[in-house]
Protein backbone atom coordinates (compact mmCIF):
# COMPACT_ATOMS: atom_id res chain seq x y z
CA UNK A 1 0.00 0.00 0.00
CA UNK A 2 1.12 3.30 -0.83
CA UNK A 3 1.04 6.29 1.74
CA UNK A 4 -1.36 9.03 0.70
CA UNK A 5 -0.18 12.73 1.39
CA UNK A 6 -2.97 14.92 1.99
CA UNK A 7 -2.66 18.58 2.16
CA UNK A 8 -6.00 19.72 4.03
CA UNK A 9 -7.44 22.05 6.61
CA UNK A 10 -9.18 24.38 3.43
CA UNK A 11 -11.83 24.01 5.31
CA UNK A 12 -11.10 21.35 7.74
CA UNK A 13 -14.47 20.31 7.31
CA UNK A 14 -14.02 18.91 3.82
CA UNK A 15 -10.65 17.01 4.79
CA UNK A 16 -12.84 14.77 7.38
CA UNK A 17 -14.53 13.63 4.68
CA UNK A 18 -11.00 12.85 2.94
CA UNK A 19 -9.91 11.50 6.16
CA UNK A 20 -13.74 8.96 5.93
CA UNK A 21 -13.70 8.49 2.23
CA UNK A 22 -10.48 7.34 2.35
CA UNK A 23 -9.86 4.62 4.75
CA UNK A 24 -13.83 3.65 3.84
CA UNK A 25 -12.07 2.77 0.59
CA UNK A 26 -9.05 0.77 1.86
CA UNK A 27 -11.28 -1.33 4.50
CA UNK A 28 -13.48 -2.00 1.57
CA UNK A 29 -10.51 -3.32 -0.66
CA UNK A 30 -8.42 -4.96 1.78
CA UNK A 31 -11.00 -6.04 5.01
CA UNK A 32 -10.44 -6.82 8.24
CA UNK A 33 -8.07 -4.01 10.20
CA UNK A 34 -6.99 -2.76 7.38
CA UNK A 35 -6.53 1.10 7.27
CA UNK A 36 -5.36 3.91 5.50
CA UNK A 37 -1.00 5.14 5.32
CA UNK A 38 -1.97 8.72 5.30
CA UNK A 39 0.48 11.38 6.02
CA UNK A 40 -2.07 14.75 6.63
CA UNK A 41 -0.65 18.51 7.15
CA UNK A 42 -3.39 20.67 7.37
CA UNK A 43 -3.42 24.35 7.19
CA UNK A 44 -5.06 27.20 9.19
CA UNK A 45 -7.70 28.58 6.49
CA UNK A 46 -7.96 31.44 8.59
CA UNK A 47 -4.68 32.67 7.02
CA UNK A 48 -5.31 30.99 3.59
CA UNK A 49 -8.89 32.78 3.23
CA UNK A 50 -7.39 36.26 4.10
CA UNK A 51 -4.97 35.86 1.57
CA UNK A 52 -7.25 34.81 -0.98
CA UNK A 53 -9.36 38.29 -0.34
CA UNK A 54 -6.30 40.22 -1.32
CA UNK A 55 -4.87 37.81 -3.86
CA UNK A 56 -1.72 37.12 -2.82
CA UNK A 57 -1.40 33.63 -4.65
CA UNK A 58 2.53 33.73 -4.21
CA UNK A 59 2.16 33.64 -0.59
CA UNK A 60 -0.34 30.85 -0.99
CA UNK A 61 1.78 28.99 -3.09
CA UNK A 62 4.51 29.17 -0.69
CA UNK A 63 2.35 27.72 2.17
CA UNK A 64 1.03 24.86 0.37
CA UNK A 65 4.73 24.18 -1.06
CA UNK A 66 6.40 24.13 2.72
CA UNK A 67 2.96 21.62 3.70
CA UNK A 68 3.89 19.78 0.45
CA UNK A 69 7.74 19.53 1.20
CA UNK A 70 6.53 18.50 4.66
CA UNK A 71 4.43 15.61 3.60
CA UNK A 72 7.54 14.29 1.04
CA UNK A 73 9.95 14.15 4.14
CA UNK A 74 7.17 12.57 6.04
CA UNK A 75 7.30 9.24 3.40
CA UNK A 76 4.17 9.72 1.17
CA UNK A 77 4.60 8.37 -2.09
CA UNK A 78 2.41 10.85 -3.68
CA UNK A 79 -0.15 14.12 -2.59
CA UNK A 80 -3.43 15.36 -2.65
CA UNK A 81 -4.42 19.26 -2.55
CA UNK A 82 -7.72 18.92 -0.64
CA UNK A 83 -9.29 21.91 -2.49
CA UNK A 84 -10.46 22.82 -5.97
CA UNK A 85 -9.61 26.42 -5.63
CA UNK A 86 -5.98 26.05 -4.12
CA UNK A 87 -5.38 24.08 -7.38
CA UNK A 88 -4.52 27.66 -8.46
CA UNK A 89 -1.42 27.10 -7.28
CA UNK A 90 -0.93 23.05 -8.01
CA UNK A 91 2.27 23.58 -10.48
CA UNK A 92 4.10 25.64 -7.95
CA UNK A 93 3.64 23.18 -5.52
CA UNK A 94 4.57 20.12 -7.64
CA UNK A 95 7.30 22.01 -8.76
CA UNK A 96 8.15 22.11 -5.01
CA UNK A 97 8.81 18.18 -4.80
CA UNK A 98 9.54 15.16 -6.59
CA UNK A 99 6.57 13.24 -5.82
CA UNK A 100 3.52 13.42 -8.02
CA UNK A 101 0.61 15.31 -7.20
CA UNK A 102 -3.03 13.54 -7.63
CA UNK A 103 -4.93 16.55 -9.44
CA UNK A 104 -8.55 16.82 -8.45
CA UNK A 105 -9.76 18.40 -11.69
CA UNK A 106 -8.21 14.70 -13.22
CA UNK A 107 -9.95 12.72 -10.66
CA UNK A 108 -13.09 14.74 -12.12
CA UNK A 109 -12.36 14.49 -15.72
CA UNK A 110 -11.48 11.05 -15.27
CA UNK A 111 -14.55 10.13 -13.89
CA UNK A 112 -16.68 12.53 -15.70
CA UNK A 113 -15.23 10.74 -19.22
CA UNK A 114 -15.53 7.24 -17.44
CA UNK A 115 -19.40 8.41 -16.95
CA UNK A 116 -19.99 9.29 -21.53
CA UNK A 117 -20.48 13.10 -19.87
CA UNK A 118 -19.63 15.90 -22.03
CA UNK A 119 -21.68 18.76 -20.84
CA UNK A 120 -20.82 19.96 -17.35
CA UNK A 121 -22.16 22.39 -15.01
CA UNK A 122 -19.24 23.29 -12.49
CA UNK A 123 -20.64 24.82 -8.72
CA UNK A 124 -17.44 26.28 -6.64
CA UNK A 125 -16.14 29.19 -5.08
CA UNK A 126 -15.92 32.10 -7.55
CA UNK A 127 -12.42 31.72 -7.98
CA UNK A 128 -12.93 27.84 -9.44
CA UNK A 129 -15.83 29.26 -11.56
CA UNK A 130 -14.30 31.97 -13.14
CA UNK A 131 -11.24 31.57 -13.80
CA UNK A 132 -8.93 29.23 -16.02
CA UNK A 133 -7.20 27.25 -13.97
CA UNK A 134 -9.73 24.57 -13.29
CA UNK A 135 -11.82 25.07 -16.34
CA UNK A 136 -9.48 24.79 -19.06
CA UNK A 137 -7.64 21.59 -17.68
CA UNK A 138 -11.06 20.04 -18.01
CA UNK A 139 -12.10 21.65 -21.66
CA UNK A 140 -8.63 20.71 -22.75
CA UNK A 141 -7.47 17.16 -21.37
CA UNK A 142 -11.41 15.54 -21.58
CA UNK A 143 -12.76 18.07 -23.91
CA UNK A 144 -15.83 18.87 -21.64
CA UNK A 145 -18.30 21.86 -22.61
CA UNK A 146 -18.15 23.09 -18.48
CA UNK A 147 -21.19 25.88 -18.29
CA UNK A 148 -20.96 28.08 -15.27
CA UNK A 149 -24.10 28.82 -13.35
CA UNK A 150 -25.06 33.20 -13.59
CA UNK A 151 -23.47 35.92 -11.97
CA UNK A 152 -26.52 36.25 -9.44
CA UNK A 153 -25.93 32.73 -8.56
CA UNK A 154 -22.15 32.22 -8.69
CA UNK A 155 -23.30 35.27 -5.66
CA UNK A 156 -25.05 32.69 -3.45
CA UNK A 157 -23.32 29.63 -4.54
CA UNK A 158 -19.75 31.35 -3.21
CA UNK A 159 -21.51 33.02 0.28
CA UNK A 160 -22.54 29.94 1.11
CA UNK A 161 -19.55 28.47 0.92
CA UNK A 162 -17.14 30.63 2.92
CA UNK A 163 -20.13 32.28 5.62
CA UNK A 164 -21.80 28.50 5.82
CA UNK A 165 -20.04 25.46 4.72
CA UNK A 166 -16.36 26.22 5.37
CA UNK A 167 -18.23 27.04 9.51
CA UNK A 168 -19.73 23.69 9.36
CA UNK A 169 -23.01 25.33 8.83
CA UNK A 170 -25.45 23.38 6.84
CA UNK A 171 -29.26 25.44 6.19
CA UNK A 172 -31.91 24.05 4.43
CA UNK A 173 -32.43 27.13 3.00
CA UNK A 174 -29.05 27.33 1.09
CA UNK A 175 -29.91 24.21 0.23
CA UNK A 176 -33.01 24.85 -1.62
CA UNK A 177 -31.12 27.81 -3.49
CA UNK A 178 -28.18 25.11 -4.73
CA UNK A 179 -31.00 23.03 -5.44
CA UNK A 180 -32.74 25.60 -7.69
CA UNK A 181 -29.16 26.27 -9.13
CA UNK A 182 -28.80 22.91 -10.22
CA UNK A 183 -32.65 22.64 -11.85
CA UNK A 184 -31.82 25.28 -14.18
CA UNK A 185 -28.35 24.27 -15.31
CA UNK A 186 -30.05 20.87 -16.23
CA UNK A 187 -32.89 22.17 -17.79
CA UNK A 188 -30.28 24.34 -19.97
CA UNK A 189 -28.20 21.24 -20.72
CA UNK A 190 -25.71 19.85 -18.10
CA UNK A 191 -26.16 15.93 -17.85
CA UNK A 192 -24.18 16.08 -14.87
CA UNK A 193 -23.17 18.74 -12.10
CA UNK A 194 -19.83 19.53 -10.88
CA UNK A 195 -20.12 19.68 -7.23
CA UNK A 196 -16.48 21.33 -7.68
CA UNK A 197 -15.97 22.90 -3.96
CA UNK A 198 -14.88 20.05 -1.84
CA UNK A 199 -17.75 21.69 0.96
CA UNK A 200 -20.66 20.97 -1.18
CA UNK A 201 -21.03 17.79 -0.79
CA UNK A 202 -21.99 18.69 3.14
CA UNK A 203 -24.85 20.54 1.80
CA UNK A 204 -26.33 18.33 -1.19
CA UNK A 205 -25.82 14.86 -2.50
CA UNK A 206 -28.16 12.42 -4.48
CA UNK A 207 -30.21 11.56 -1.48
CA UNK A 208 -31.42 15.63 -2.65
CA UNK A 209 -31.97 15.43 -6.24
CA UNK A 210 -31.87 12.96 -9.41
CA UNK A 211 -29.72 14.90 -11.74
CA UNK A 212 -25.97 13.08 -12.01
CA UNK A 213 -23.63 15.01 -9.00
CA UNK A 214 -20.10 14.62 -9.50
CA UNK A 215 -18.73 15.52 -6.18
CA UNK A 216 -14.81 16.02 -6.09
CA UNK A 217 -13.88 15.78 -2.57
CA UNK A 218 -16.23 11.91 -2.94
CA UNK A 219 -14.09 11.82 -6.19
CA UNK A 220 -10.64 12.14 -5.06
CA UNK A 221 -10.85 10.70 -2.50
CA UNK A 222 -11.78 7.37 -4.01
CA UNK A 223 -9.18 7.70 -6.61
CA UNK A 224 -5.98 8.88 -4.26
CA UNK A 225 -7.87 4.91 -2.79
CA UNK A 226 -7.02 3.12 -6.19
CA UNK A 227 -3.71 4.85 -6.50
CA UNK A 228 -2.66 3.62 -2.99
CA UNK A 229 -3.15 0.47 -4.16
CA UNK A 230 -1.98 0.12 -7.55
N1 LIG B 1 -12.75 23.72 -0.22
C1 LIG B 1 -13.14 24.67 -1.17
C2 LIG B 1 -12.81 24.24 -2.59
O1 LIG B 1 -12.81 23.08 -2.86
C3 LIG B 1 -13.06 26.11 -0.86
C4 LIG B 1 -12.17 26.55 0.24
C5 LIG B 1 -10.89 27.06 -0.33
O2 LIG B 1 -10.87 28.23 -0.67
O3 LIG B 1 -9.94 26.31 -0.45
O4 LIG B 1 -12.63 25.04 -3.46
Amino acid sequence: MKTIGLIGGMSWESTASYYQVINQGIKQQLGGFHSAKIVLVSVDFAEIEKLQQVGDWQKMALILSKAAQDIESAGADFFLICTNTMHKVAEQVQQAVNIPLLHIADATGEKLTENKITKVALLGTKFTMQQPFYKDRLMAKYKLTVHTPSDSEQEIIHRVIYQELCLGVVEQKSRNEYLNIIDRLTNKGAQGIILGCTEIGLLVNKTHTTHPLFDTAFIHAKMAVKKSLS
